[in-house]
């Protein structure tokens, strides 16, 4: 088998060297004789390979002393409940940037329970933009202000943090290590590990510790921040199979030379792929320069009758996972830290070869 290239979108690819180490682990993990999915999660190794995992990764993002890590369950979806949940009071008012699908997702489940200022910023005609003054003034008091940090679906990613006054709440989910961000900046970082750090089952929590204290309100330890805090995310068994193959991700992070080095072959694989689109006569991009994702690149063939075509013949050369998603169509490439060079050129080979066919 030739060695293809995985654009889907989450789950989405790892490293070779993540999956070859999981590999060589199954058998015999730390000399323990068994995985490390079958062990205690109470077990001293298990426990030293989350520490390990934690400073690894506080060391990639600068994670100031003042703020916690946790490592849950429950996907980003969960979060989308748990903030309001612990960073506010039931009918509190609260504030959410609305840039696409997942924004609205947690505007819907912070309604439930808050009341909600919402700030659309998208431009109404394409390309699609955001329009957002500097400094985000809030109608009325509120509790925090939450966004989107990069819609996976539409390819939409903010190049910059909004300033306000009140605490800020983001959703990385798909972009978390994929550039330097100054973590001082926000109150809340949360993300779903199964975009760009490794399987599903895992999402972290990056918490300022003052905003703990705000979690009063009465409720069962597993949907509480300060519980999952104070039992250093060992409230109950935490997804240990993905703990330990994030931490190999973060390990292989450090090995690139960290966030900023990544940065830049990052910034190089979207430069590639969206010259590739804006120079050809038969794939459009509909976001503004000033706000295209470098993490999911999404494009539309001019005649929608090329789509299925083009996917299998992406397929046949081992380009998989470029179909867009469900609700807006068209394609997606996700190109996220494990996705080489190698694999962006080997897709923009294949767009320009396709092209050639259909001119
Ligand atoms: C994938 C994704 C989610 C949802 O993650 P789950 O782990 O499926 O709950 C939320 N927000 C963003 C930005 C995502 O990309």
């Amino acid at each position: 088998m030739t060695k293809g290239f995985n654009f889907s979108a989450g789950p989405a690819a790892l490293p070779d060297w993540v999956k070859k180490k999981a590999h060589a682990s199954f058998l015999d993990w730390e000399s323990m004789g068994h995985a490390v999915f079958e062990l205690s999660h109470r077990s001293p190794a298990f426990e030293a390979m989350l520490q390990k995992a934690e400073q690894n990764l506080r060391q990639l993002m600068y994670i100031p002393d003042n703020y916690k890590v946790l490592f849950l369950q429950g996907g980003a979806t969960q979060q989308f409940s748990l903030i309001p949940m612990n960073l506010s009071q039931p009918g509190e008012q609260v504030a959410y940037i609305d840039t696409g699908i997942w924004s609205k997702k947690a505007i819907t489940e912070a309604k439930r329970t808050q009341n909600v200022e919402v700030i659309s910023p998208l431009s109404e005609s394409l390309p699609c933009d955001i329009h957002l003054p500097k400094h985000i003034e809030l109608k009325k008091p509120c509790d925090y202000l939450h966004y989107t940090t990069n819609e996976t679906i539409s390819g939409v990613e903010f190049k910059y943090v909004p300033q306000t006054d009140v605490p800020l709440i983001a959703d990385m989910s798909s972009n978390i290590l994929s550039r330097p961000v100054d973590v001082s900046k926000f109150g809340v970082i949360y993300a779903g590990a199964q975009k760009n750090i490794g399987p599903p089952g895992l999402v972290i929590v990056i918490i300022r510790e003052d905003l703990l204290e705000c979690d009063s309100a009465e409720k069962s330890p597993i949907f509480s921040y300060s519980a999952h805090a104070a039992a250093n995310s060992l409230l109950n068994t935490p997804p240990s199979f993905s703990c330990y193959m994030a931490a190999l991700a973060f390990e292989w992070l450090i090995q690139q030379g960290g966030v900023s080095a990544i940065a830049e072959t990052n910034a190089h694989k979207a430069a590639l792929l969206y010259q590739t689109i804006d120079d050809s006569s038969c794939f459009d991009n509909l976001v503004s320069p000033n706000c295209r994702s470098s993490m999911n690149v999404t494009f539309l063939l001019r005649d929608k009758q090329w789509e299925k075509p083009f996917l299998e013949g992406a397929e046949k050369q081992g380009l998989i996972g470029l179909k867009g998603h469900r609700s807006v169509g068209g394609m997606r490439a996700s190109i996220y830290n494990a996705m080489p060079l190698e694999g962006v050129k080997a897709l923009t080979n294949y767009m320009k070869a396709f092209e050639s066919t259909i001119a």
